[in-house]
């Protein structure tokens, strides 16, 4: 069975949230291929233990790098948790991000309790998504 390959992605008001939820499902995550923007993957690295492979920062390109990745293939799932609340200024970025996922038909969720069912489901033992 290939190791899933999930894309972790958390704006700054949100990365909090992000730390409990990998916390959470660290054991499965740490059976699975992990790819993050900047920040995220640093906090990810240094609280919970994971194995992190870090793009850019979100606002320096880290979107679009993984948005290019999983286009072609290389991404099973991304975790992406938005703050809707807060004015970003790489909002092309994170469009295009969530675009290339309905493009390509990709997991992505963009809030905590979808990103729970997702994981949840994605741990279970036999599971193909
Ligand atoms: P960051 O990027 O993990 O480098 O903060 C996330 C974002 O803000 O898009």
């Amino acid at each position: 069975m290939p190791r899933p390959r999930i894309a972790l992605i958390a704006h700054d008001h949100k990365k909090d949230s992000m730390v409990l939820l990998a916390r959470e499902f660290a054991v499965f995550l740490m059976g699975c291929d992990l790819c993050a923007t900047g920040t995220t993957g640093s906090r990810l690295i240094a609280e919970v233990g994971l194995s992190v492979e870090r793009m850019l920062s979100g606002p320096l390109g880290g979107d679009l790098q993984i948005g290019a990745r999983l286009s072609v293939g290389q991404v099973d799932a991304v975790i992406f948790l938005r703050d809707p609340m807060t004015p970003q200024p790489h909002e092309p970025d994170i469009n295009a991000l969530v675009r290339a996922c309905d493009v390509h038909d990709v997991l992505c969720a963009t809030n905590l309790t979808t990103a729970r069912l997702v994981l949840g489901q994605m741990a279970r033992p036999g599971s193909t998504s």
